[in-house]
């Protein structure tokens, strides 16, 4: 273990300081000041000039994702007590793959998992682990799900059948296993069954991988019909994975819950705490039905691995990946540190903010909602803007450091995307960005008034 000079040990205590008034700090700055950090060369500048360099040039010159502003992709807002455990866990150097290492660290992370095991109305015996994104959850399902149909006999399945509006990184799945895919539905309306029965009669069962649905599409929000899905795959022995990164925390909110049905008979379901729970990059996390199928599909074997136990329950054994972080260990300590009617609260906040968008756009005539928005997702259009337009305004916007927000396409054509995931995003930055778009000032971005996120934000107790 290196030991903390002095002069470190000062750095630590600005830095535990910064984590804590990060939300009060000036202005982001423009990136382009990367020309004045210092080439890497023989000799060091030490900790506090590169500390410094951290602090004023390169982080804030990133746009950062708990900006309540950030409402383009999906964003995130971790607790407090989650950047704490996250910041704990690199000092500690855990090494997050097996219990002879990691100790109790696994049985914390355990808890984490059964938390949203009991989320999804999974049984008992279900289980999973936490990995490095969705794309990863992703990846290591469909793996497993290959896996499952090898063991049943018969040749290599290759085909995987996709909800129209599955995100990018089920394609990159497919393509990493050799796989094609064919899809179901339309991109701009949730899956049914019956589609999905169609493509479904125009393969050999036998070379379905799985069937990939959505809980919660990345671009509109929209749930696949979960239950009818469920009810087809189970029908003709097809493994189910549901893609739950973005929507699942919805699941939280009693009046959501009952449009997610079905999600509990998926074999497999990815969910990013990353996104919408609160807890810094990166952690999503894969979740089986039957784990013993994604052991059998992902342990590695080594003689150098011969003295990690194999009754042991290692997490490095349900993924495409050995060496881990653990990265539930934040997920825990924020869900023992706020409890969980925190996490119903702040979802709630976020669907409420999203109504509230929603009624704005309704009601100003230069705007256009183009769908009911599906959990925190808002899709809507500037009456008579073209791409070009939309681009340059979220441009200006985001060369201001004043919001990101970016278009996307809705039907064909281009539109715009709130997706709120920030409980701490207020209505005051919903007017601000609706503002923006008002055919007087449209056109002078530069005269929108140039507000950090000091003035925003209710103060919510994380
Ligand atoms: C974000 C997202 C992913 C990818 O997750 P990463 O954590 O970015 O790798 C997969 N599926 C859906 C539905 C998503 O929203």
């Amino acid at each position: 273990m290196h030991d903390f000079a002095l002069q470190e040990r000062q750095v630590l205590g600005e830095l535990a300081a910064w984590i804590a008034d990060r939300r009060d700090a000036p202005v982001l700055i423009p990136p382009g000041s990367a020309g004045a950090l210092p080439a890497v060369g023989r000799s060091g500048i030490g900790i506090r000039a590169t500390w410094a360099l951290l602090r004023d040039v390169l982080l804030p010159s990133s746009f950062p994702a708990d900006h309540p502003r950030y409402l383009a992709f999906v964003g995130g807002s971790p607790t407090p007590a989650a950047v704490i455990a996250d910041a704990a866990l690199s000092a500690a150097a855990v090494y997050g793959g097996s219990e002879l290492e990691a100790g109790d660290v696994v049985v914390a992370e355990r808890m984490a998992v059964r938390w949203l095991c009991d989320v999804i109305g999974y049984p008992e015996d279900a289980h999973g682990v936490f990995v490095s994104g969705g794309s990863l959850a992703n990846l290591s399902a469909l793996v497993a799900a290959r896996h499952d149909r090898v063991g049943s006999g018969g040749g290599l399945p290759d085909v995987i059948v996709i909800s129209a509006a599955a995100h990018s990184s089920i394609r990159s799945a497919a393509a990493i296993m050799g796989c094609r895919v064919v899809s179901a539905g339309s991109p701009d309306h949730p899956t049914g069954a019956a589609d999905l029965a169609t493509v479904l009669d125009s393969l050999d069962p036998r070379d379905v991988v799985a069937v990939v649905a959505n809980a919660g599409a990345t671009n509109t929000g929209a749930i696949d019909d979960l239950a009818g899905i469920a009810a087809t795959c189970e029908a003709r022995g097809i493994w189910m994975h549901v893609d739950a990164a973005y929507g699942g925390a919805a699941l939280l909110s009693p009046t959501r819950r009952p449009q997610f049905d079905g999600i509990q008979r998926a074999d497999s379901v990815t969910i990013d705490p990353h996104k919408w729970l609160f807890t810094p990059f990166d952690c999503a996390a894969v979740l089986y039905l039957d784990p013993a199928v994604a052991r059998s599909a992902h342990r590695q074997r080594a003689a150098y691995l011969d003295a990690v136990d194999n009754d042991d329950d290692n997490p490095a054994d349900y993924a495409a990946h050995l060496t881990r972080r653990a990265r539930g260990i934040p997920v825990w300590a924020s869900l023992v540190a706020n409890g969980t009617d925190a996490y119903v609260d702040a979802v709630e906040t976020c669907l409420a903010v999203a109504g509230y968008a929603a009624k704005q756009v309704e009601a100003a005539p230069h705007l256009e909602l183009v769908t009911e928005p599906r959990l925190s997702v808002v899709l809507f259009r500037r009456i008579g803007w073209d791409a070009a337009r939309y681009a340059a305004w979220s441009a200006g916007l985001r060369s201001r450091r004043t919001a990101l927000v970016t278009p996307t396409t809705y039907a064909g054509k281009p539109a715009l995307r709130l997706c709120f995931v920030n409980p701490l995003t207020s209505t005051d930055d919903v007017d601000f960005i609706l503002n923006t778009l008002e055919p007087d000032t449209s056109p002078a971005l530069e005269d929108v008034p140039d507000t950090d996120h000091r003035a925003t934000g209710d103060s919510r107790s994380w």
